[in-house]
Protein backbone atom coordinates (compact mmCIF):
# COMPACT_ATOMS: atom_id res chain seq x y z
CA UNK A 1 0.00 0.00 0.00
CA UNK A 2 1.04 3.35 -0.92
CA UNK A 3 1.63 6.01 1.31
CA UNK A 4 -0.40 8.59 0.25
CA UNK A 5 -3.31 5.95 0.72
CA UNK A 6 -2.36 5.17 4.29
CA UNK A 7 -2.66 8.78 5.32
CA UNK A 8 -5.81 8.86 3.02
CA UNK A 9 -7.13 6.79 5.30
CA UNK A 10 -6.05 7.24 8.40
CA UNK A 11 -7.18 11.25 7.58
CA UNK A 12 -10.98 9.92 7.30
CA UNK A 13 -10.59 7.87 9.75
CA UNK A 14 -9.53 10.22 11.88
CA UNK A 15 -12.36 12.77 9.91
CA UNK A 16 -15.09 9.87 10.67
CA UNK A 17 -14.31 10.14 14.42
CA UNK A 18 -14.30 13.15 15.00
CA UNK A 19 -17.37 14.18 13.15
CA UNK A 20 -16.97 16.67 10.18
CA UNK A 21 -16.50 19.85 11.93
CA UNK A 22 -12.89 18.37 13.95
CA UNK A 23 -14.82 18.88 17.45
CA UNK A 24 -16.32 15.84 18.07
CA UNK A 25 -16.47 14.39 21.60
CA UNK A 26 -13.43 13.34 23.26
CA UNK A 27 -12.34 9.58 23.09
CA UNK A 28 -13.21 7.35 26.09
CA UNK A 29 -9.73 7.39 28.56
CA UNK A 30 -8.89 4.32 30.50
CA UNK A 31 -5.96 4.82 32.75
CA UNK A 32 -5.07 1.45 34.25
CA UNK A 33 -2.70 0.26 36.81
CA UNK A 34 -0.09 -2.66 35.23
CA UNK A 35 0.90 -4.72 38.23
CA UNK A 36 4.55 -6.49 37.97
CA UNK A 37 4.55 -9.21 35.30
CA UNK A 38 6.43 -10.88 32.82
CA UNK A 39 6.57 -11.24 28.95
CA UNK A 40 8.12 -14.65 27.56
CA UNK A 41 9.94 -15.36 24.01
CA UNK A 42 9.36 -18.92 22.33
CA UNK A 43 12.46 -20.02 23.93
CA UNK A 44 12.72 -19.24 27.46
CA UNK A 45 8.82 -20.59 27.28
CA UNK A 46 9.87 -23.85 26.36
CA UNK A 47 12.92 -23.67 29.09
CA UNK A 48 9.79 -22.68 31.96
CA UNK A 49 6.45 -24.41 30.94
CA UNK A 50 8.39 -27.38 28.79
CA UNK A 51 9.03 -27.85 24.92
CA UNK A 52 6.03 -26.68 22.64
CA UNK A 53 3.98 -25.11 25.94
CA UNK A 54 1.31 -22.56 25.49
CA UNK A 55 0.47 -19.47 27.35
CA UNK A 56 -3.09 -20.06 28.36
CA UNK A 57 -5.89 -17.21 29.02
CA UNK A 58 -6.58 -16.13 32.55
CA UNK A 59 -8.33 -12.86 31.85
CA UNK A 60 -8.52 -10.35 28.72
CA UNK A 61 -6.46 -7.28 28.97
CA UNK A 62 -7.87 -4.01 27.58
CA UNK A 63 -6.12 -4.01 24.63
CA UNK A 64 -7.29 -6.24 21.93
CA UNK A 65 -5.25 -9.93 22.09
CA UNK A 66 -3.03 -9.46 25.12
CA UNK A 67 -4.07 -11.18 27.90
CA UNK A 68 -3.18 -11.84 31.48
CA UNK A 69 -2.17 -15.51 31.72
CA UNK A 70 -2.87 -18.63 34.16
CA UNK A 71 1.32 -18.98 34.05
CA UNK A 72 3.15 -17.74 36.58
CA UNK A 73 7.08 -17.56 37.22
CA UNK A 74 9.36 -16.48 40.36
CA UNK A 75 12.09 -14.46 39.55
CA UNK A 76 15.08 -13.98 41.91
CA UNK A 77 17.20 -10.64 42.47
CA UNK A 78 20.64 -9.95 42.95
CA UNK A 79 20.55 -10.81 46.91
CA UNK A 80 18.94 -14.14 46.52
CA UNK A 81 15.60 -12.29 47.08
CA UNK A 82 12.63 -13.65 45.64
CA UNK A 83 8.98 -12.50 44.25
CA UNK A 84 6.96 -15.51 43.53
CA UNK A 85 3.93 -15.78 41.80
CA UNK A 86 4.71 -13.14 39.05
CA UNK A 87 1.78 -13.50 35.86
CA UNK A 88 2.97 -13.58 32.28
CA UNK A 89 1.09 -11.84 30.06
CA UNK A 90 0.64 -12.78 26.30
CA UNK A 91 1.13 -13.28 23.93
CA UNK A 92 4.32 -14.54 23.96
CA UNK A 93 7.19 -11.33 22.65
CA UNK A 94 10.37 -11.75 20.87
CA UNK A 95 12.34 -11.04 23.99
CA UNK A 96 11.67 -11.84 27.60
CA UNK A 97 11.34 -8.85 29.94
CA UNK A 98 10.34 -8.38 33.41
CA UNK A 99 8.29 -5.52 34.21
CA UNK A 100 8.43 -4.39 38.26
CA UNK A 101 7.40 -1.34 39.90
CA UNK A 102 10.05 0.57 41.96
CA UNK A 103 9.10 -1.08 44.88
CA UNK A 104 8.97 -4.31 43.79
CA UNK A 105 12.79 -3.79 42.52
CA UNK A 106 13.87 -2.51 45.60
CA UNK A 107 12.34 -5.61 47.38
CA UNK A 108 14.16 -8.21 45.06
CA UNK A 109 17.07 -6.08 46.11
CA UNK A 110 17.54 -3.80 43.36
CA UNK A 111 19.02 -0.53 44.39
CA UNK A 112 17.42 0.72 41.06
CA UNK A 113 16.17 -0.12 37.58
CA UNK A 114 15.94 1.57 34.22
CA UNK A 115 12.85 3.37 33.90
CA UNK A 116 12.29 2.13 29.80
CA UNK A 117 9.68 1.74 26.93
CA UNK A 118 8.40 -2.08 26.60
CA UNK A 119 11.58 -3.87 24.51
CA UNK A 120 13.98 -1.03 25.44
CA UNK A 121 15.96 -3.38 27.08
CA UNK A 122 19.85 -2.92 26.31
CA UNK A 123 21.83 -2.37 29.67
CA UNK A 124 18.66 -3.36 32.41
CA UNK A 125 19.89 -5.53 34.98
CA UNK A 126 18.33 -9.15 34.83
CA UNK A 127 18.06 -12.13 36.86
CA UNK A 128 17.01 -15.91 37.31
CA UNK A 129 13.62 -16.78 36.66
CA UNK A 130 12.17 -20.16 37.50
CA UNK A 131 9.18 -22.21 35.66
CA UNK A 132 7.90 -25.34 36.91
CA UNK A 133 9.72 -27.02 34.30
CA UNK A 134 13.02 -25.70 34.37
CA UNK A 135 15.18 -22.14 35.25
CA UNK A 136 16.76 -19.27 32.97
CA UNK A 137 18.65 -16.80 33.67
CA UNK A 138 17.92 -13.63 32.03
CA UNK A 139 21.13 -11.42 31.18
CA UNK A 140 18.70 -8.17 30.75
CA UNK A 141 15.18 -7.48 30.87
CA UNK A 142 14.23 -6.04 34.19
CA UNK A 143 12.34 -2.45 33.72
CA UNK A 144 9.89 -0.51 35.43
CA UNK A 145 7.99 0.30 32.20
CA UNK A 146 7.83 4.19 31.76
CA UNK A 147 4.31 5.61 31.82
CA UNK A 148 3.13 5.44 28.23
CA UNK A 149 -0.35 6.12 26.64
CA UNK A 150 -1.84 3.69 23.76
CA UNK A 151 -3.55 5.14 21.25
CA UNK A 152 -4.95 4.82 18.02
CA UNK A 153 -4.16 6.99 14.62
CA UNK A 154 -7.45 9.01 14.83
CA UNK A 155 -7.06 9.53 18.55
CA UNK A 156 -3.75 11.01 17.63
CA UNK A 157 -5.33 13.20 15.17
CA UNK A 158 -7.46 14.51 18.15
CA UNK A 159 -4.81 15.12 20.30
CA UNK A 160 -2.01 16.11 17.70
CA UNK A 161 0.51 14.10 18.80
CA UNK A 162 2.68 11.68 17.30
CA UNK A 163 4.40 8.13 18.04
CA UNK A 164 7.17 9.38 20.25
CA UNK A 165 5.69 12.50 21.62
CA UNK A 166 5.40 13.04 25.23
CA UNK A 167 2.21 14.18 26.94
CA UNK A 168 0.89 14.87 30.17
CA UNK A 169 -1.81 13.22 32.62
CA UNK A 170 -3.56 14.97 35.45
CA UNK A 171 -4.53 13.04 37.82
CA UNK A 172 -6.73 14.94 40.59
CA UNK A 173 -8.41 13.47 43.78
CA UNK A 174 -6.82 13.42 47.91
CA UNK A 175 -3.66 13.16 46.42
CA UNK A 176 -3.75 14.74 42.94
CA UNK A 177 -0.47 14.73 40.57
CA UNK A 178 0.72 15.19 37.44
CA UNK A 179 3.15 12.95 35.26
CA UNK A 180 4.79 15.07 32.61
CA UNK A 181 6.63 12.21 30.80
CA UNK A 182 3.76 10.36 29.57
CA UNK A 183 5.42 8.48 26.39
CA UNK A 184 2.82 8.21 23.00
CA UNK A 185 2.33 5.07 21.31
CA UNK A 186 0.11 4.68 18.35
CA UNK A 187 -0.94 1.29 16.82
CA UNK A 188 -4.17 0.86 14.86
CA UNK A 189 -5.09 -1.93 16.80
CA UNK A 190 -4.53 0.14 19.96
CA UNK A 191 -7.70 1.44 22.28
CA UNK A 192 -6.89 4.91 24.19
CA UNK A 193 -5.78 3.69 27.15
CA UNK A 194 -2.98 4.75 29.89
CA UNK A 195 -0.59 2.22 31.19
CA UNK A 196 1.40 3.10 34.52
CA UNK A 197 2.55 1.22 37.62
CA UNK A 198 1.51 -0.05 40.56
CA UNK A 199 3.99 2.31 42.70
CA UNK A 200 2.44 5.81 40.33
CA UNK A 201 -0.83 4.74 40.33
CA UNK A 202 -0.56 4.39 44.33
CA UNK A 203 0.89 7.78 44.61
CA UNK A 204 -1.67 9.41 42.96
CA UNK A 205 -4.74 7.77 44.62
CA UNK A 206 -5.47 6.05 40.89
CA UNK A 207 -8.59 4.34 42.00
CA UNK A 208 -9.65 6.49 43.69
CA UNK A 209 -11.11 9.49 41.19
CA UNK A 210 -12.11 10.06 37.99
CA UNK A 211 -10.68 13.41 37.85
CA UNK A 212 -8.42 12.79 35.39
CA UNK A 213 -7.34 14.64 32.06
CA UNK A 214 -4.54 13.96 29.33
CA UNK A 215 -2.89 16.16 27.75
CA UNK A 216 -0.01 17.94 25.37
ZN1 LIG B 1 0.95 -0.56 27.71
Amino acid sequence: MDRTLVEQIVRQVALEYLGRNGKGPAPQLAVMASARHMHVCREDMDVLFGKGSELTVYKDLYQAGNFAANEKVTIVGPRGRVISGLRILGPMRKQSQVELAFTDAIMLGFDDIPVRLSGDLKGSPGGIVMGPKGAITLKEGIIRAAIHVHMNPAEAAYFGVKQGDKMKLRVGGGAGATFNEVHVRIDPASRLNVHMDTDEANACGLHLTKDIELFK
